[in-house]
């Protein structure tokens, strides 16, 4: 099989990609392999999604049912479908990551965020999940099961998400509006003011020009009114792209509209970002947020040659064990790099050994090196997590060699005899 991530810089190692177009076949193909993965949209930069076979629920068609606080669907769906229909319906969800390409059990299990101080990542949104087990039937972990804080990020090892049951609420207006000009040392005096100037604020900074932007999603039935500017930084009637040249940016300017239409930066329309790209991030508590910044800052020069763009994002504590803002109200530090990936890989030590005080988690998703032994120390719930996996997965269905190092899960049972999994992966230092 020759088949690569969204961005090409992954090509899998599988030996097939299923691509169902039921929830039945995908059972009945999870029921008789030996080792298989789930892989969703393809928008990890890194092999998380990776394994021995993997399975693709992307084909399956939509299914969408409301009861009026939740939405169920189906688990490769993407977010602008769900977004869409919810929107159509009066609904909405509390938040959107930077794209809606994505889908939802593919995001939620990597625990993609948007921004928005009060706002927990998009896991947090969910309230049931439908699993295929590794003899191919279907389980649902409700909120409030045991357990269920460990199911809601699970980066597939708890088998392939046939159906996903999210919150929902009513459907509310959003306007996003760009500000320019932030001087970094107006950032790092404010940074939490800054962050609270909307519901869901990112800053873009390249850290070389000491100055970046704000961009500020309001919501209207909140607060309709945005000042003109935010410590310096003036609000612009001109549309601004977050990587000039790619006209691909959702309505901005103050123009309200729908939440699904404002919440994401790139439209459905248009590629996001820039596509010929990699990316890295960490979360760092926010309570860090400007000792982190003035880390990274003092080796800007360093890594600003192979950088495309910087954006800050904020995200609210949540109790979800892998979650990468467990037990903190969160930083978000995201590099998009050139598409140069002996560079990228040169320079994450310098930006890792920089983060490293302020116990820097990397996004499960995107390109890093931290360490499995590091991974150990950032998330307390880890040894309850792998006796999750343990647990619903004795048969290491849906492992593969790269979490398994990563996360210290156990070897294969013994006696068994182990497939080449994952020849082609990179070894762990090039996570
Ligand atoms: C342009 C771009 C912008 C991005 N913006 C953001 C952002 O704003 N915020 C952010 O946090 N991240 C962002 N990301 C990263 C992205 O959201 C995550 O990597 C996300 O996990 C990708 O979802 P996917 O559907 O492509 O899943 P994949 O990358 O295909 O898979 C990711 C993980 O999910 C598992 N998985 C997939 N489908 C299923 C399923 N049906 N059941 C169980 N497990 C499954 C896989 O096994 C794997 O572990 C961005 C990525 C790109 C390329």
């Amino acid at each position: 099989m020759s088949e690569k991530n969204w961005s090409g810089t992954h090509e899998f190692a599988a030996s097939v990609l299923h691509n169902p177009t039921s929830i039945d076949e995908a059972q009945a193909l999870v029921a008789g392999a030996e080792r298989i993965r789930a892989l969703g949209t393809r928008h990890s930069f890194n092999e998380i999604a990776d394994g021995a076979e993997l399975v693709s629920l992307v084909n399956v068609p939509p299914e969408l049912t409301s009861d009026g606080s939740t939405v169920t669907v189906t688990g490769g769906t993407k977010y602008a479908v769900v977004a869409n229909w919810l929107q159509q319906n009066g609904l909405a969800l509390h938040n959107l990551g930077s794209l809606p390409h994505i889908s939802i059990a593919g995001a939620t299990s990597t625990a993609t965020h948007g921004s928005g101080s009060t706002l927990g990542n998009l896991s947090t949104a969910i309230r049931a999940l439908e699993f295929i087990t590794p003899d191919g039937s279907l389980e649902t972990m409700r909120a409030g099961d045991d357990d269920f804080a460990g199911a809601a990020v699970a980066l597939g090892l708890l088998g392939p998400i046939a159906r996903v049951t999210l919150a929902v609420q009513p459907t509310y207006q959003v306007r996003q509006d760009v500000f320019i000009g932030l001087e970094f040392s107006a950032l790092l005096d404010h940074v939490l003011e800054v962050f609270d100037a909307g519901y869901s604020v990112s800053v873009f900074t390249d850290w070389m020009s000491h100055t970046g932007s704000i961009w500020v999603k309001t919501r209207m039935d909140v607060s309709g009114s945005v000042p003109d500017e935010i410590f310096g930084a003036k609000r612009e009637s001109e549309r601004r792209n977050i990587l000039e040249g790619n006209d691909n940016m959702t309505v901005q300017g103050g123009v309200p509209g729908p939440w699904s239409e404002r919440l994401p930066h790139f439209r459905i329309d248009a590629t996001p970002s820039d596509g010929d790209e990699i990316q890295t991030e960490y979360m760092v508590p926010i309570t860090d947020a400007a000792a982190a910044l003035s880390a990274v800052h003092q080796i800007a020069a360093q890594f600003a040659p192979i950088l495309l763009v910087t954006e800050l994002r904020t995200v609210a504590s949540d109790d979800l064990w892998l979650s990468t803002a467990y037990g903190r109200d969160t930083l978000c530090i995201h590099f998009t790099w050139k598409n140069l990936p002996e560079a990228v890989h040169a320079i994450l030590p310098l930006i890792e050994s920089a983060l490293a005080p302020f116990a820097a988690r990397p996004h499960w998703g995107k390109v890093n090196q931290i360490q499995p032994s590091t991974i150990a120390t950032l998330y307390e719930k880890l040894p309850d997590f792998r006796r999750l996996v343990e647990r619903r997965d004795p048969g290491f269905k849906f492992r593969s060699d790269y979490l398994r190092e990563l996360l210290g899960l156990r070897d294969e049972p013994r006696g068994s005899a182990r497939p080449t999994l994952d020849s082609g992966n990179r070894p762990l230092g090039r996570r």
